[in-house]
């Protein structure tokens, strides 16, 4: 049994979920509840989400051993226009959160208000990212791992709005790994629902593909060797094109920079990983007078791309060609 962790290590653990998520934080309120702003990047908008969280811990006496539960100490839970309120658990061994519907729980102030957990959904999610059921008072509780808290908090209402009646669908939640597009389109009739479940699905496909590459590479730049986790899974053949796939040899890690360069048709590699850099483009540079910095730029990149520890993993030839092709490379 894990210690239940201080409330500024669970703080912590939400901060290192968004970050996996691709999403980046401001603090607005460090004392619990937090509040968080949630933003991408230099996109337009972003996100205030109330946090509520507690440890996941076992069940205690006269508790079945396969149940954990959350005991909403020290504060009653309650909505506040404009943002998003999650009602969270956290359990530490598992590395997953759990989620509660807050219409089902605000205002709860009972000697000891607790929810339980089953534990069968806490190991689902540990194993296929993703997992639902109902409760006995009908509502649906959501485990996930950490890099879907975003897609949690964006879906709230939609994915606990998930009845009994839509047991098909709850299994599909229970399923990301393995569903696709075209069962998710026959089992799921609700076009909200749908979309909801095709979402979280791309966003698995997403997580799986730069967790399996960036593995693959231990994180390292392919160009230049840089680790810094600044380092990206980039496609070969871009994910826009009909060729394109999911496996990891149709990926490349790369830092932020090459990632760029990468995409800008600015560097390559060829069949057998030489690294090139297009002259095309460098005298197009040179005739806009933007060739700043090119000497060095030259000088970080490796001959031939680091390549992954096993061979399985190397780059696809086909699609290293495809890329080539579908991007118009000019060397
Ligand atoms: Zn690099």
């Amino acid at each position: 049994m894990n210690e239940p962790l201080p409330k500024p290590e669970l703080l912590d653990r939400l901060l290192a979920a968004v970050e996996a998520a691709g999403w980046q934080t401001l603090i607005v309120e460090r004392s619990h509840p937090f509040l968080l702003r949630l933003f991408k990047r230099e996109e337009q908008g972003f996100l205030n989400v109330r946090i509520y969280v507690w440890n996941c811990t076992s069940g205690g006496r006269n508790r079945p051993a396969d149940e954990y539960r959350v005991q909403l100490t020290g504060v009653v839970p309650k909505v506040a226009t404009g943002e998003t309120t999650l009602l969270l658990g956290w359990h530490e061994g598992y590395g997953v959160f759990v989620g509660f519907d807050i219409r089902k729980h605000k205002g709860q102030a009972s000697a000891s208000p607790s929810i339980q957990v089953k534990e069968a959904s806490l190991l689902n999610a540990h194993n296929h990212a993703f997992s639902a059921y109902e409760r006995a008072n009908g509502e649906i509780a959501v485990c996930f791992c950490p890099e879907f808290i975003v897609e949690y908090a964006l879906n709230l209402a939609k994915l606990h709005g998930f009845t009994a009646e839509d047991q098909a669908e709850v299994e599909i939640l229970n399923s990301m790994d393995e569903v696709d597009e075209k069962e998710i389109m026959a089992k799921v009739r609700d076009r909200e629902r749908r979309e909801v479940i095709a979402s979280i699905r791309r966003r698995y496909r997403e997580h799986d593909f730069r967790r399996r590459v960036l593995a693959a590479y231990s994180a390292t730049c392919a160009f230049c060797g840089l680790q810094l986790k600044l380092v990206e899974a980039a496609h070969i053949v871009p994910v826009a094109a009909e060729s394109s796939t999911d496996e990891t040899v149709n990926g490349v890690a790369l830092c932020s920079l090459h990632h760029k360069a990468y995409d800008q048709n600015l560097l390559s590699f060829d069949d057998v990983f030489r690294i090139e850099i297009s002259a095309a483009a460098v005298s197009e540079l040179r005739r806009l007078n933007l060739v700043g910095g090119l000497a060095s730029f030259q000088r970080s990149l490796k001959s031939a791309i680091i390549l992954p520890a096993d061979k399985r993993d190397y780059p696809a030839k086909p699609y290293i060609m495809e890329r080539r092709r579908v991007c118009r490379w000019r060397p």
